[in-house]
């Protein structure tokens, strides 16, 4: 009776689980495209004119989930407009910095990886073995920036936080030296 009650609740639970993640699928393909077209239509109406290769840089770099080196964004939109050049792709990372539309994460070796920016109070969190990274809402800093203003006597006008760690994902893969050891 019992095993026939789990049964039947972990196939509900399997279908629920496919309609969540092909809803998950899809918003973010529609987000990713949305993000796309908005961008596309600020640069625009900037007086930037839209070409193939221009476009191809901002689809990848709107749709990433993962801190893209400029490098990579190159070979990642070549793959959409295989005429684009590298210039193209720092030009077109520039017009979108210039308008606050990407954000630079810190990683160990500087600032080179690009995200889109974060909208409101948002602050990354940064896989350290794949790079996947994921915005989450806000923090709970008032109790420490109190404390830390009138301990140092400073007025705190704003804060960077971006925090490291293991995505999910990473964190079911082997990791090197167990794989070497089988
Ligand atoms: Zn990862
Ligand atoms: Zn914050």
């Amino acid at each position: 009776m019992i095993s026939l009650h789990a049964s039947k609740e972990s196939r509900f639970g399997g279908i629920f689980y496919d309609i969540l993640l092909l809803k998950m699928i899809f918003n973010k393909e529609v987000d990713a495209m949305n993000k796309t077209e908005q961008w596309v239509s600020l640069l625009q109406s900037n007086g930037c004119r839209m070409t193939t290769p221009r476009r191809a840089v901002i689809e990848v770099l709107a749709a990433s989930e993962h801190a893209l080196e400029p490098l990579e964004v190159f070979r990642l939109s070549r793959e959409i407009c295989p005429s684009i050049g590298m210039v193209t792709v720092y030009r077109t990372i520039e017009r979108l910095e210039s308008f606050g539309l990407l954000q630079r994460l810190h990683q160990e070796d500087g600032c080179h990886t690009l995200m889109p920016a974060a909208v409101g109070h948002q602050h990354y969190l940064v896989c350290r073995s794949c790079g996947r990274s994921t915005l989450f809402q806000g923090d709970d800093l008032d109790e420490l920036l109190s404390r830390v203003e009138s301990n140092t006597g400073y007025r705190v006008s704003e804060h960077w936080l971006q925090l490291f760690g293991t995505c999910p994902e990473c964190q079911h893969k082997p990791s090197i030296s167990e794989a070497a050891k089988k």
